[in-house]
């Protein structure tokens, strides 16, 4: 029988990073709202160092919301603080983001959650890159010691300023030095490559783009995306969204993830400037998915 969903066998998780402002218990519903079956949210706000603990009340309405609209804990991608440097040059400030990063593991522990996307770190012009890029893998080694199960989930940057990250050989040295190998892993921001000098524009492009990824980190890492068009040039290293289709990548590389099963059952989560049209995209998106399985 070949019913409407059966017709391909695609799971795609698509979502965005929702507003979690009132509680976190507000995430779930706002990503149902949009149409989404994957989402993005920060457990705290992400613009400050200190955050009150979750409240038991927050944590089983966040649970149990999740599971009336049908979100997994692998659909959902928790983002740190963006005060947060896991590569800091100053030891006092290193220990400061340790210990915050640890309270986002935690709080995603206790929301049940099994991912946090966060940005690797920046050298601030004091220390080297390679310094750099040990001190993020030590980072999360401290962090992963003590906490049970989440996935620490590193962003590629657009490499703006000092940030580190916007070459796939960060990634992958970063890795390297993790203890647990089960514990790391990638999520690749369409926008942050692009800007990085990744190119994205034509299948073509995508391709060789995506076979350098898989032959520098490899695929087997990749735990999200963030789907997000790029106002900046390629290899502009600057990180500015766009709304799908309308920045400098084009559709062309959202129509080839829609199309190809090594992006299924992962989040990915738009970032767009426009969360109105947020159900459009995801349309979008997912009618790119189904112009193949017309296909095959
Ligand atoms: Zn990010
Ligand atoms: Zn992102």
């Amino acid at each position: 029988m070949n019913t409407l969903g059966e017709i391909g066998l695609a799971e795609y998780w698509i979502g965005a990073h929702v507003s979690a402002s009132g509680g976190v218990e507000n995430a779930p519903n706002n990503a149902q709202e949009i149409g989404a079956n994957a989402f993005a949210l920060f457990t705290k706000n992400q613009r400050r160092w200190e955050a009150k603990p979750l409240t038991k009340k927050s944590i089983e309405l966040f649970k149990q919301r999740c599971e009336q609209q049908g979100f997994k804990p692998e659909q959902i991608l928790p983002h740190d603080s963006y005060l947060i440097n896991l590569g800091h040059p100053d030891a006092d400030a290193l220990a400061k983001s340790r210990a915050a990063f640890l309270d986002e593991m935690q709080r995603c522990e206790q929301l049940g959650l099994v991912w946090l996307n966060f940005h690797p770190g920046s050298h601030l012009r004091e220390i080297s890159e390679t310094e750099c890029l040990a001190k993020i893998a030590k980072s999360i080694n401290l962090a992963i010691a003590e906490t049970e199960e989440v996935v620490a989930v590193i962003e590629a940057t657009a490499g703006q300023g000092s940030n580190l990250g916007h070459r796939f050989e960060h990634l992958a040295e970063i890795i390297d030095q993790v203890d647990d190998k089960s514990r790391v892993g990638v999520c690749i921001d369409t926008c942050h490559i692009f800007a990085a000098g990744y190119d994205l524009r034509t299948q073509e492009a995508c391709e060789a783009t995506f076979a350098e990824f898989d032959r520098i980190v490899g695929f087997d890492y990749l735990k999200a995306m963030h789907l997000n068009d790029s106002k900046g040039a390629l290899g502009s290293r600057v990180d500015r969204h766009h709304s799908l289709g309308q920045g400098e990548i084009g559709w062309e590389v959202f129509r080839y993830l829609m199309q190809d099963a090594r992006f299924e059952k992962m989040p990915l989560i738009l970032e767009t400037i426009e969360p109105e049209i947020w159900p459009e995209e995801i349309a979008q998106l997912r009618h790119f998915m189904q112009s193949v399985d017309m296909l095959t």
